[in-house]
């Protein structure tokens, strides 16, 4: 990326403080104002949906439609539920009073949180830098957002159309890479949403804890998918193989590989061919319903990670560095211990790992870290049920992959390294919104209250 488009480092305090400024005069307090701001980002996304498919197509040759449904359409729908609902989730809630307090009324506030640091990652640059603004626009929090530099067609496009549709007083992008986060992140912020590596995550964690600023984390992981015997082969192959291929394989939630018995893998390989000619015809790479890499680095990354397997491959393995191109591929017979195995692939290939039993499976995802999303496949209920229990994810999805993350009415958000805490739709408001608890006490009870005042007699404390 040029840098010389990269915010000025000492810019960076001067622009906290006048959001901070404009959040103590009230500026995105009223209700008003937030779903204008709302507006102006529906209008933002709507009047310039041209030049954003641009963008993500210099920046991931995303196919239109994947920017079209992947990126835009769940913006443009989660806003219009926050703007549809925000009077209600706006409102004191009510609380039931203990008797001994039954004449006191008390509510809870929902408060907007202050000055919020929201940074992006490059894989869906706008959906996971623009969907947690809008919740924090909603609870009526004065925003910086940093797109990742990664993506850096995305981070310019909206650089420039931040200034001509959002309030700059309330909302401001501030581009850059580590240098300008390192900055960034030693200021004061009242909450951060950070979207990426794990890695990194633990930088934002320290760095939020010296002003004790609460976080929240959307960070990766390995997401399994878990097989029984009695799935649907072609239906089971096609699921899996779209939200592997979706994006080149570089979601947060697609399914990083699948565990189930020989008998499945067997009947998955005949499949898998099938399943991709269907899709991508035969010459993968002049399709142009399929994405690239994001730069050279993770080209080379995962091209590594592909060279070491001791796996078979079974479908795709074409690759070519100069076009970023990598062809969705199915690994079998994955040993335990392979490179596949090591870290998150985030990209096109799909190892399969053979189990005798669910039982293995599940102990085998239990040894590693906490995923971002489980896939449990059965038709049985039970065996759904069964894995469910024993397996612990921030989300998860039963027969298909990836689309519970489409649901906003579903909070979103990892467990462990996966990350912590949640966001989208109503859950995006209250991770912005502090709940203040307050309770009013008016001046005429006080004759009924004269018995909490000491001197404390026994006529006073009997219950
Ligand atoms: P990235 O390189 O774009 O980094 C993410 C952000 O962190 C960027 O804004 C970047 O500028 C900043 N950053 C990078 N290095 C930094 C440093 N040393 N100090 C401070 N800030 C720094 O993206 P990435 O890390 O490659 O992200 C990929 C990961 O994100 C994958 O693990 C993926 O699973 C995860 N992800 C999670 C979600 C989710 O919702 N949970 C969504 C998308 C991606």
């Amino acid at each position: 990326m040029d840098d010389s488009i990269y915010t000025k480092i000492d810019e960076i305090p001067q622009i906290i403080q006048q959001l901070r400024k404009s959040f103590s005069e009230r500026l995105t307090k009223p209700i008003e104002y937030r779903k204008n701001q709302l507006h102006q980002v529906y209008k933002l996304l709507s009047e310039n949906e041209e030049q954003i498919i641009q963008a993500l197509a210099n920046d991931l040759s995303k196919p239109k439609a994947e920017s079209l449904v992947g990126e835009l359409m769940i913006l443009k729908q989660e806003i219009a539920e926050i703007v549809n609902n925000l009077d209600d989730w706006v409102k004191p809630e009510k609380v039931t009073m203990p008797l001994s307090l039954k004449m006191n009324q008390s509510y809870i506030r929902k408060d907007p949180k202050g000055i919020v640091l929201i940074i992006g990652t490059w894989n869906y640059p706008m959906l996971v830098l623009l969907s947690p603004f809008i919740g924090a626009i909603a609870a009526g929090c004065t925003v910086i957002c940093k797109p990742s530099e990664v993506a850096s067609h995305s981070a310019s496009l909206l650089a420039e159309l931040f200034p001509k549709y959002l309030d700059q007083n309330a909302y401001r992008i501030i581009q850059g890479g580590p240098t300008e986060m390192t900055k960034l992140l030693e200021q004061r912020f009242d909450h951060i949403f950070y979207t990426g590596s794990s890695a990194v995550g633990k930088i934002i964690m320290t760095a939020a804890a010296k002003h004790l600023t609460p976080v929240t984390l959307e960070l990766g992981g390995k997401s399994p998918a878990i097989m029984s015997k009695d799935v649907d082969i072609m239906i089971t192959a096609r699921r899996i193989l779209w939200s592997k291929a979706y994006n080149c394989g570089q979601t947060c939630i697609a399914p990083d590989y699948i565990l189930c018995e020989r008998s499945v893998q067997s009947a998955l390989i005949e499949a898998f061919p099938k399943v991709l000619a269907e899709m991508y015809g035969t010459e993968i790479q002049k399709n142009n319903s399929y994405a690239r890499i994001i730069n050279q680095r993770h080209f080379d990354r995962i091209q590594t990670l592909l060279n070491g397997t001791k796996g078979r491959i079974v479908a795709g393995g074409d690759t070519d560095r100069n076009d970023l191109f990598i062809a969705p591929t199915i690994v079998a017979d994955v040993p335990k211990d392979d490179t596949l195995m090591e870290s998150e692939i985030f990209g096109p290939i799909l190892p399969i790992v053979v189990v005798d039993s669910i039982d293995e499976a599940i102990e085998f995802v239990n040894r590693g870290e906490v995923p971002l999303a489980l896939y449990p496949f059965s038709k049985n209920n039970d065996t759904i049920e069964y894995i469910l229990d024993r397996v612990q994810s921030g989300g998860a999805c039963i027969n298909d992959c990836m689309i519970h993350g489409a649901v906003t009415t579903l909070p979103f958000g990892g467990k462990g390294n996966s990350g912590m805490g949640s966001y989208h739709g109503k859950k995006s408001f209250e991770t912005f919104s502090h709940e203040r608890s307050v309770l009013k006490n008016p001046f005429y009870l006080e004759k009924v209250l004269e018995t909490r005042y000491p001197p404390y007699t026994d006529s006073k404390i009997r219950l």
